[in-house]
């Protein structure tokens, strides 16, 4: 049992500061804040052929609006945040922002989820204002494939991006990749090697369907296959045991590899269970789940110029409104709504 799961001791005894438990005994202790559902890139599993319709700018919470929010949640048992879009780096003044999350008296932990195509320019800045752990997203590591997927021809930018990120002593650094039937299933052994040379964290995510995209359901690949291809080519994946503030992710090592392998199954196998998390939107609506569409405004509260006691009591509702497991199945089933780029992935 994972040290922080909803049964084991430490979860079920809240602590005097911790309001934070759902219906079905989960203590919520992360949010995930999208700053923008503006984006560099177009990858084909998150945006549409035509273009979606942006938020307004006025439309989109300021820094401040989400910095109360932050206050009031970590007053009430949030300690990780994770900063993501869109493109968080494409947002005016992102790195002072982060620089003021990571002051957010009882956040333990900010970290961030980038494609890295602006990463290379800002990661000393981030470095200097605290931040160490990053999520980046990165499909292909083959040049063609990459410009296939997201729209542009940006791989090396990404590439140095996240080299540069290592020298600087990011750790771990985790990488991303929505794997793809006739997309980049080619890459699954690359993807795997990578962790022999890097101390990376590679990530196979399973294409979830949310918003509308380019990607459908043909393109989904489970994990059990992307698995038994990286066995069947490179050995064995050693089971890592599961330490706090693991995530959904399950966590495995090659024999002699210095990085890991993980698998992000929200189609084969939910982790709905474990569920720690809130999640804040571009548009200033705090969601309980990332798959379902239900969420709560609190950006019109906040503008109406509630107080700090009502936004709590918002944000309490949200929490009890977790429902115990999302309801997809195998294949992608019902679609949400909302962009994931709106959402926060
Ligand atoms: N732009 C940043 C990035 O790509 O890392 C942050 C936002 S992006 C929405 C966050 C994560 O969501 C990425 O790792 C991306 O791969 C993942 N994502 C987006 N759409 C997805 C989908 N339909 N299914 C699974 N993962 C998705
Ligand atoms: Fe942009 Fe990230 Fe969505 Fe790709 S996954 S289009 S990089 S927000």
């Amino acid at each position: 049992m994972a040290p922080d799961s909803p049964t084991s001791p430490a979860a079920v005894v809240p602590s005097p500061a911790h309001d934070l438990i759902d219906a079905y005994q989960r203590h919520i202790n992360y949010i995930r804040v999208s700053i923008t559902d503006r984006c560099n890139l177009a990858c084909s599993y998150c945006m549409p052929r035509d273009r979606v319709p942006k938020l307004h700018h006025r439309d989109i919470l300021r820094y401040e609006e989400i910095l109360r929010v932050l206050a009031v949640g970590a007053r009430m048992g949030i300690k990780k945040v994770r900063v993501t879009g869109g493109e968080p780096l494409v947002r005016k003044g992102v790195i002072d922002f982060l620089g003021k999350v990571v002051a957010v008296s009882n956040v333990a932990e900010v970290a961030l989820t980038t494609n890295a195509v602006l990463l290379k320019p800002n990661v000393e800045r981030l470095a200097r204002i605290g931040i160490r752990r990053i999520n980046v997203s990165l499909d292909s590591l083959d040049r063609q494939t990459f410009k296939f997927i997201t729209g542009s021809d940006l791989l090396p930018a990404v590439w140095e991006g996240i080299l540069q990120a290592h020298q600087v002593g990011f750790a771990p650094i985790k990488l991303n990749m929505v794997a793809m039937k006739g997309v980049n299933d080619n890459e699954i052994e690359a993807f795997g090697r990578l962790t022999y040379s890097y101390p990376f964290h590679v990530r196979f995510i399973e294409v979830m369907p949310i918003g509308k995209r380019r990607t459908d359901a043909h393109a989904l690949l489970l994990t059990p296959e992307i698995r038994r291809q990286l066995e069947r080519r490179l050995g064995p994946l050693l089971p890592v045991p599961a330490r706090a503030g693991d995530g959904p992710a399950r966590r495995y090592r090659l024999k002699g590899a210095v990085g890991e392998i993980g698998f992000i199954s929200a189609i084969s196998r939910h982790f709905c269970a474990d569920c720690n998390r809130l999640r804040l939107t571009a548009s200033g609506q705090l969601r309980p789940c990332l798959l379902s569409d239900h969420q709560v405004d609190l950006k019109g509260p906040m503008r109406a110029g509630c107080s700090d006691d009502d936004i709590r009591a918002i944000i309490l509702q949200t929490v009890r409104d977790k429902q115990s497991a999302h309801r997809l199945g195998r294949g992608l089933g019902p679609d949400i709504c909302g962009q994931m780029s709106a959402i926060g992935g």
